[in-house]
């Protein structure tokens, strides 16, 4: 089944999601508190289509492989097929912007990075990627000043800013088009500030692009 986006209009976006593409440690601070280098050029992985789901949907993971943190993210929706661009088309090619959760299984990514082997399974079940409705990109004045925050039970657990990131989003978009297409209906998630932490049954969550989106979730009881 096909995943469409929409927009907080309630319009839907005409390209159904391909996949998403998302950044490892572009946060210094979020590399730091897991005690990983902080690294000189960005560090992708794909999440495939059958792991997003709307924020609609109560939170779960298959709780028998162990911890499963929460990353909050900036989601760009991807306009158009962008193939080997410069920061420029980049920007042009962005259709919208978003709120997402990178959720991974911390223990089982712990024990892959050991051993030195790919974190994918760590990422890519199914409802690991909880994603919301998408702003029109005239709505953000600056990419880099795009505030994100993620509360859980009242109390603020992540709290970031685009303008802390070490790969910029024009750049990162970029960046990725060197090694693969990014097509329309795509989603590039930009990474997580600092404050990742494990979710409980019950958990409710509130993410936030402050002043321009929110959405709320929460994780099922058992
Ligand atoms: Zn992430």
């Amino acid at each position: 089944m096909q995943y469409i986006h929409r927009f907080e209009d309630g319009t839907a976006f005409q390209w159904p999601l391909g996949k998403v593409v998302c950044v490892g440690r572009n946060y210094a601070e979020h590399a730091r508190e897991l005690n990983n280098p902080v690294p000189s050029e960005p560090i992708l992985f794909i999440k495939p289509a059958t792991a997003v789901q709307s924020f609609a949907q109560p939170v779960r993971w298959p709780a028998q492989k162990g911890e499963c943190h929460h990353e909050v993210e900036i989601a760009v929706l991807i306009g158009r097929d962008l193939t080997q661009v410069d920061e420029q088309q980049a920007v042009e090619g962005i259709a919208g912007f978003g709120l997402a959760l990178d959720l991974t299984l911390r223990d089982l990514q712990s024990k892959l990075k050991e051993k030195g082997h790919p974190w994918e399974i760590a990422k890519s079940f199914d409802g690991a990627c909880p994603l919301s409705n998408f702003i029109r990109p005239e709505k953000v004045a600056d990419l880099a000043d795009i505030p994100v925050r993620l509360t859980v039970n009242g109390q603020v657990r992540q709290d970031g800013n685009s303008s802390q990131m070490l790969t910029s989003i024009p750049r990162l978009i970029s960046y990725i088009s060197q090694y693969f297409t990014l097509q329309a209906g795509d989603v590039v998630l930009t990474g997580t500030p600092a404050g990742v932490g494990p979710l409980r049954p019950g958990d409710q969550l509130k993410a936030e692009l402050p002043g321009l989106l929110a959405a709320e979730t929460q994780v099922a009881s058992e």
